[in-house]
């Protein structure tokens, strides 16, 4: 479990008029940053809150983000679409980019995403040769400024080439993020010439300093780039100890359905948690494929029938790599509905106590002795929350009102 920073505990709130998901309008009590009682008088002394009538749900987690990219999409296009064009555009841009700006920037986009109901957002930050600590320090400052309003999580987003003759400069780069205080390890193996032998450095460069995984992995359609297996097989061999994630698994989408079964297993074996990422991959991937062009999105079906925690996220927000998103999980959620076929409940569990379960938070729920992170939305049930994603949302972390903050 992750010890977020305590902090003095807020008087007990006692939310009125909340719409529970069953149909009861009932008061809802919270103390001592979790859900005393559900359907319970207010009593004396409580601070109290009127739902008037909106949705309690448990409140939404960003399961991964580049803050350090929103909002470039305007000074930064992209002139392909796809992903080369998005990160080539990246790249040439670097120099442009200044600490300030990148702050300013992550700070905004954290805001919108926790004002849309997130109380926990993982972000990557990039950890490239071009680039030094510019992404990590603004991250690591955001996510220190806003700890009280937003769990935030900097995983370092290692560049490439990591391994090979080329790769001194990176690892170290990627040794030093560590040491600077970065939440999580990762890095994209698909780009790299020896996907496995990436896999192997960034679980190594993880257990050595004790912090989680979570890599970019197989973000293509290019069946043969298929490192997701050997990501499990590692896990598995080695009992890596600490908490994996593996973001896209575009490839796992191209297998043949009995492969992507076996390999589902192997990752529900190995407690990866797989991140479907659908904005992004559907704006970047298949721009090639004009006939019967691919959804892009990593086999659902199959690693939620294996029993995998399936997670979903916004990836990027307005940069080169996705021109629109709103930051709202909620957008996330009705993706997974429209593109990833699933139903509203487990479209809200995606962007949820999914990502909470991988970034290793306890659980938040309407139920006594839970987590109490919530969100009121304006709305009769899930589905209609996701199909109208309303504004007029209250946001709870802790016990403690956050939006506005
Ligand atoms: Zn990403």
């Amino acid at each position: 479990m992750v010890t977020e920073r305590a902090e003095p505990a807020p008087r007990p709130l006692s939310i009125t008029n909340a719409l529970l998901t069953d149909g009861r309008t009932v008061t809802v009590r919270l103390a001592d940053g979790l859900v005393h009682a559900i359907d319970a008088p207010t009593q004396p002394g409580d601070d109290v809150l009127d739902a008037d009538g909106r949705l309690l749900l448990p409140a939404m987690a960003e399961a991964h983000a580049h803050l350090d990219k929103a909002f470039l999409a305007e000074t930064v296009p992209n002139p392909t679409g796809d992903l080369m064009g998005a990160i080539l555009a990246i790249d040439a841009a670097r120099d442009r980019i200044t600490l300030a700006d990148t702050e300013e920037r992550a700070e905004r986009a954290a805001r919108l995403i926790a004002a849309n109901g997130a109380t926990a957002i993982r972000t990557h930050a990039d950890i490239i040769t071009a680039n030094g600590f510019t992404s990590l320090t603004a991250l690591l400052a955001v996510r220190d400024r806003l700890r009280d309003l937003v769990h935030i999580e900097v995983i370092a987003l290692s560049g490439w080439p990591s391994v090979g003759p080329a790769a001194a400069e990176q690892q170290a780069l990627l040794r030093e993020a560590v040491a600077m205080g970065v939440d999580g390890i990762g890095g994209c193996p698909h780009l790299e010439d020896d996907p496995a032998a990436a896999n192997d450095l960034f679980l190594t460069i993880a257990a050595e300093s004790g912090l989680p995984v979570d890599l970019h992995t197989d973000e293509t359609l290019v069946p043969e780039r298929f490192a997701l297996e050997d990501l499990a097989d590692r896990v598995l061999a080695t009992g890596f100890p600490h908490r994996v994630a593996a973001s896209h698994c575009v490839s796992l989408g191209m297998q043949p359905e009995a492969v992507q079964r076996r390999v589902a297993e192997k990752v529900a074996a190995a407690g990866i948690s797989v991140i479907a990422l659908p904005s992004s991959n559907l704006f970047l991937q298949g721009r090639d494929q004009q006939h019967a062009m691919p959804r892009a999105l990593t086999a659902i079906r199959a690693l939620r029938e294996a029993g995998v925690n399936l997670a979903a996220g916004a990836d990027n927000l307005q940069d080169p790599f996705n021109p629109v998103g709103r930051g709202d999980c909620l957008e996330t959620a009705s993706l997974m509905v429209m593109a990833g076929h699933q139903l509203p409940a487990q479209a809200y569990h995606s962007v949820s106590a999914a990502v909470r379960r991988l970034m290793g938070l306890p659980a938040a729920a309407v139920s006594p002795g839970a987590t109490a992170d919530l969100v009121l939305i304006p709305a009769a049930s899930v589905r209609e929350a996701i199909a109208l994603a309303p504004a007029g949302r209250i946001v709870i972390r802790g016990g403690r009102r956050v939006d506005g903050w």
